[in-house]
């Protein structure tokens, strides 16, 4: 193992390459590992569109000089801050751009194991080389926290998979696929399935999808009022989750885990509409009750709301069911790790730097969505967090101190009460 590094970065997706160019242009030394954008280019459905618009699908460094906007306009793509859904293959190209520019030493390995010993974290990578560093950020996306209904599970990839488990859908043309899910994936892939020559159905247990309105544009003064854009949507309250995060942070703990987990449902894009109605068919109302494999197909047994009972048979079944945020899920932590780590609703407990109780360890992206609100699930969440940790890790590197972990949120409050002052 050689010297230790002042910080390493577990995640080149736009978390991590937001940081990573926060951190270069404050001539902190670090490493980036994890493949560029690698759930964009391979966990999502090809010929997907951003439901984000397009001001808000930008990565940040810090002069904000790189946006998705300049990339487009120097590439020769369309582009509108509004109305014109991002393109995946638009995203990705934009992001290995960025990459290029602002994070170019970027390690395409896999941080296989992080423990720490005395003062600092070992990493150890997927090919057993061991980095020691005294900062770590962990920017890893949803990956790692798929959900599977128990109904489907065990029943073998070939018949059963997640819906990140597909970038491409032509190995399904004229196969008979049920997409189980009633959110924007389940939305995209049984569309972007039928489109690419499968016989796609959806099965949701809601009793109807929502699917969001176009928006008038220009935007009438009307609605520009009552309802401000903001980086996760139209309206007062996303304009408030999207632009402070930090005064979300001060929510009580059991209120913010609330409104994380009811907030910014998982409506489809305005353009699925006429993709998706009339030409996708829907069992609307209808759960997973068990799955049987049969002469080499997928029989569900569905069980309505009003107790109706259906049966339905594929060739295979993708579980759009998204994503549940925990920890404990993400493999290469150590025990010891674990055990330091204070969470709250499975995710780390963190301080207004975005550190957890572990000092020294971070965590950026959907995982820190239950401390700073819904918008750290999004991409336009790295404009906040990508200079909160840097500005954080260049104080700590400068002072040359130990970290010190930040108190969470209840003994943040005692101390205020007690007149005491705390940054994190
Ligand atoms: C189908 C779908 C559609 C979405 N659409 C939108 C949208 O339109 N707009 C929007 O803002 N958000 C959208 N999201 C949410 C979006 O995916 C996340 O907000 C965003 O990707 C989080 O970025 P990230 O950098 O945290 O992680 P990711 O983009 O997921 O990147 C994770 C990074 O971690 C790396 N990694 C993982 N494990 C390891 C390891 N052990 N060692 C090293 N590296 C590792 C990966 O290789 C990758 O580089 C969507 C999500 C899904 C699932």
């Amino acid at each position: 193992m050689t010297k230790s590094i002042p910080v390493a970065i577990i995640g080149a997706g736009p978390y991590g390459l937001s940081i990573a160019a926060h951190l270069r242009a404050c001539g902190v030394e670090h490493r980036i590992f994890g493949r560029t954008m690698g759930p964009w280019r391979t966990q999502m459905p090809a010929g997907m569109h951003l439901k984000s618009e397009g001001f808000a699908s930008t990565l940040y460094d810090p002069q904000s000089a790189f946006t998705l906007k300049q990339y487009c306009h120097d590439a020769g793509l369309p582009y509108a801050d509004l109305g014109l859904p991002v393109p995946l293959d638009t995203l990705n190209a934009y992001g290995l751009a960025f990459q290029s520019r602002f994070a170019p030493d970027v390690e395409d390995r896999l941080v296989a194991g992080l423990d720490r010993r005395e003062d600092e974290f070992v990493l150890t990578l997927d090919d057993g080389e061991t980095v020691a560093a005294d900062a770590v950020v962990v920017a890893v996306g949803l990956s790692y926290f798929r959900q599977i209904p128990p109904a489907l599970e065990g029943l073998g990839s070939e018949f059963i998979t997640h819906s990140q488990d597909h970038h491409d859908l032509t190995p399904f043309k004229s196969r008979k696929v049920v997409v189980i899910g009633g959110g924007s994936s389940a939305i995209d892939l049984a569309t972007l399935l039928h489109e690419s020559g499968a016989d796609a159905q959806l099965v949701a247990r809601g009793q109807s999808l929502s699917i969001h309105e176009k928006m008038q544009l220009p935007r009438p003064l009307w609605d520009r009022l009552t309802a401000p854009m903001s980086g996760v949507g139209p309206g007062w309250r996303s304009l408030l989750y999207s632009d402070f995060p930090q005064l979300f942070h001060w929510i009580p703990e059991q209120r913010r885990l609330r409104i994380v987990r009811k907030s910014l449902g998982p409506s489809a894009g305005w353009f699925m509409k006429e993709r998706f109605v009339g030409k996708v068919p829907a069992l609307l109302g209808y759960t997973v009750d068990c799955a049987e494999i049969k002469g080499g197909r997928v029989n569900l047994h569905l069980l309505g709301r009003d107790g109706a009972r259906k049966q339905l048979t594929a060739e295979h079944v993708v579980a759009a069911t998204g994503y549940a945020p925990d920890v404990r899920r993400l493999p290469f932590l150590s025990a010891s790790i674990l055990g330091r780590l204070k969470t709250a609703g499975n995710t780390p407990v963190l301080s207004s730097s975005l550190q957890s109780t572990v000092p020294g360890l971070y965590f950026a992206g959907p995982a820190a969505a239950n401390s700073f609100g819904p918008v750290l699930r999004f991409i336009v969440g790295a404009k906040f967090a990508a200079p909160q940790i840097a500005n954080h890790i260049v104080r700590a590197t400068r002072a040359r101190k130990p970290y010190v972990a930040a108190p969470a949120y209840g003994d943040r409050q005692a101390s205020v009460q007690r007149g005491g002052r705390v940054s994190g």
